[in-house]
């Protein structure tokens, strides 16, 4: 059976999203912890966490996955932004231990033209400090970016070299989204193209390491650099694209749509698309 959920609000109260997440039939789901705009948010009471595990335990959640804010950049190269980055990612991984929420997955950022090496320094140091100051049970899931002008961590490669220099590899896994890694080249749209690309993240990074997919489609072609997410099918992935997908050693790893919020289709339409193309409908 698919390990399958969507990004869901936390709107009204946190526990709310596991409502939301329940109602569309999810066993798995992924959650900003806080408003994902702003630099700060206030700290969690203790009721809004129990209330929060008490309902993820109670309708057979697992995992729940949550996300870092927007604002957080990790490769910058202003001192100020990346003291703030490396605080917001402490504060993350605090409120999942807070939650009970075993994986947080963050953006590698932009070293925004001050090339690959400074971006390697700011997010190696990052990591490491973050891990550091946070001692518990949350993994840090390092997203492959789409590839876009001066994004760390477009290729296996690069995410790779990250790993390879953090203090505590053990506490550091992949998510990998399929709209990033489509843009970023990895092509998905044939069996032989999904396999190759599952056997390039193997030898490089270790498919072990790989806890989360991303399921999106994409509104850019392969290699374009375009990070824009499409409706399941409707991209240039497209249906066979996840059908092979989700037949593939893919497709039994916890699967999180963060599809476009549009007329054109709903939540629930995607998640039984996927259902679908995955042979469970
Ligand atoms: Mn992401
Ligand atoms: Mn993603
Ligand atoms: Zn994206």
């Amino acid at each position: 059976m698919l390990k399958l959920g969507l990004h869901v609000s936390i709107s009204g109260s946190i526990d709310k999203a596991v409502d939301r997440a329940v109602k569309l039939g999810c066993n798995t789901f992924q959650i900003f912890t806080r408003n994902p705009r702003g630099w700060r948010s206030r700290e969690l009471k203790p009721e809004e966490a129990e209330a929060f595990i008490e309902k993820v335990e109670r309708c057979g959640i697992d995992p729940v996955f949550g996300h870092m804010p927007y604002l957080p950049n990790l490769a910058s190269p202003k001192d100020e932004i990346y003291e703030k980055s490396v605080e917001s990612l402490i504060m993350e991984l605090n409120r999942c231990l807070k939650l009970r929420i075993p994986y947080l997955v963050t953006h590698l950022g932009s070293h925004l033209g001050a090339g690959i090496d400074v971006g390697f320094e700011r997010i190696i140091n990052a990591i490491n400090k973050g891990l550091s100051e946070v001692n518990g049970d949350v993994m840090l899931l390092l997203e492959n970016t789409a590839g876009t002008k001066n994004s760390m961590g477009g290729s296996f490669e690069d995410i790779r070299y990250i790993i390879d220099r953090i203090d505590e590899p053990e506490r550091v896994g992949v998510c990998f989204d399929t709209c990033h890694g489509f843009a970023a080249g990895y092509d998905l749209r044939t069996r032989e193209a999904v396999e190759s690309t599952i056997r390039k993240l193997d030898e490089i990074i270790g498919f072990e390491r790989l806890k989360l997919v991303h399921l999106n489609d994409s509104k850019g072609g392969l290699n374009s650099r375009i990070d824009r997410h499409e409706h399941i099918g409707m991209g240039m992935i497209g249906e066979e694209g996840f059908r092979n997908i989700l037949q593939s050693r893919l497709g039994k790893l916890p699967l999180i749509l963060e599809t476009p919020v549009d007329k054109r289709r709903s939540d629930i339409e995607n998640l039984n698309k996927v259902r679908e193309l995955a042979g469970e409908l």
